[in-house]
């Protein structure tokens, strides 16, 4: 087969799949690799799960799609789910990250609207990623996303992310123009990055103050990855709306916007839709990827299994050279290098077979799914040292 037909958005390394079950992936030649990418923080269960494997099959045989003129069981399922384990009120499901975060944004105009601000504004962060539309490229931060795109929508803010002296000084130039701020809890395409400690809580607490909606990105920290089912979950606060995506279907497209009550009745019938969003195919596996993760005691794996895997990498590399920082929650663990190796993920793969993901050039990415074992931890830590070495 040739790559001549498709766009040139993607420069795949040469392999490719054709088989996956729980942490493992076999290629055409049958080798088989450890998956410590999971198709970037999607796989969450695993590949072929069979409870999902048997989900998709039977609704594929009951019903794939009736649209929103009716309503939807799973969708309801799936939202009650949802809320319950977020302390949130109301949800509303799309196709896709960008997606999602387009109706956060949505609900952000209308907050502003609401308030009679003219042309309202949202904070974001610097190295932020939010998704290819023009929305959510414009939220975005960064030369790869953004060049060639201008003009984008220009309603957005950017400070510096943990820096709540910038903050305050856009607060005192902008202020009452500022309907919301909308962030990621961990940076994860710019290389795993945390917010500093208390920076989460201080921006909650600022936001209620100045009546803005807290709104977080949670498509690649949610559902599980960072050890919690949300990232917000370890900082004791609850955000006024928050986006899912990734893992939700562990493959099968999904995307939710869930927001408290009071945020949610700014969509009124006819001001937003989605002609797949919320289909019963997609909301079951969403119910089922939750019943597996509560079932098999995910929550708790990856949390332990993730900060075993970062105390083993910060002993094996410790004082290594050309390993700068190694950071991370749960099993979403970077390993910033000081320098790019050439051809990283590809060697990881050929001589170590396991699947890594490099971000920004030199940040090794980890986000197996969170059925990794102890074993797999030894096999993770045991190529990545040979490979900086
Ligand atoms: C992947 C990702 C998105 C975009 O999701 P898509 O499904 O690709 O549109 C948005 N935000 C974050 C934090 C992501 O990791």
């Amino acid at each position: 087969m040739t790559a001549a037909c498709l766009m040139t958005t993607y420069q795949p390394l040469a392999l490719s799949f054709t088989r996956g079950l729980g942490t493992r992936l076999w290629d055409q030649q049958g080798r088989e690799y450890l998956d410590a990418v999971a198709g970037v923080a999607v796989t969450n269960v695993g590949h072929s799960h069979p409870r999902l494997v048997t989900a998709i099959s039977e609704q594929a045989g009951l019903l794939l799609h009736t649209s929103n003129l009716y309503s939807i069981d799973w969708q309801q399922r799936l939202a009650q789910r949802l809320t319950q384990l977020s302390g949130l009120d109301r949800a509303f499901f799309n196709n896709s990250g960008a997606e999602a975060n387009e109706t956060a944004l949505k609900l952000a105009r209308l907050h502003g609207w609401k308030k009679a601000i003219e042309e309202p504004l949202v904070v974001v962060m610097e190295n932020a990623f939010h998704g290819r539309t023009l929305g959510t490229m414009a939220a975005s931060d960064g030369p790869s996303v953004r060049l060639g795109f201008q003009r984008l929508p220009g309603d957005f803010l950017k400070v510096g992310f943990g820096d709540l002296a910038a903050l305050e000084a856009i607060t005192q130039q902008f202020g009452p123009r500022i309907a919301a701020v909308l962030l990621e809890p961990i940076q994860g395409e710019s290389g795993v990055l945390p917010a500093p400690p208390g920076y989460l809580k201080a921006l909650r607490e600022h936001c209620t103050r100045h009546g803005w909606l807290m709104m977080l990105d949670e498509i690649q920290t949610g559902i599980g990855r960072t050890g919690a089912w949300f990232a917000f979950q370890h900082e004791g606060i609850v955000p006024d709306v928050m986006t899912l995506a990734k893992g939700l279907g562990n493959g099968v497209p999904i995307g939710a916007c869930l927001a408290r009550a009071s945020v949610a009745q700014l969509f009124t019938p006819g001001s937003h839709g989605s002609t797949f969003g919320g289909n019963p195919l997609a909301c079951r596996v969403g119910c089922t990827v939750l019943d597996i993760i509560e079932e098999q005691g995910l929550l708790q794996n990856a949390a332990q299994q993730g900060t075993h895997l970062l105390a083993r990498l910060r002993v094996e590399l410790r004082e290594h050279p050309q390993v700068l920082a190694i950071r991370g929650q749960g099993l979403m663990i970077g390993i910033e290098l000081a320098r790019p190796y050439r051809d990283l993920a590809l060697r990881a793969a050929h001589e170590h077979g396991l699947l890594i993901n490099v971000t920004r050039g030199k940040i090794i990415r980890l986000l197996p799914p969170l059925t990794l074992d102890a074993k797999e931890v030894e096999m993770i830590v045991r190529a990545i040292t040979r490979l900086v070495d």
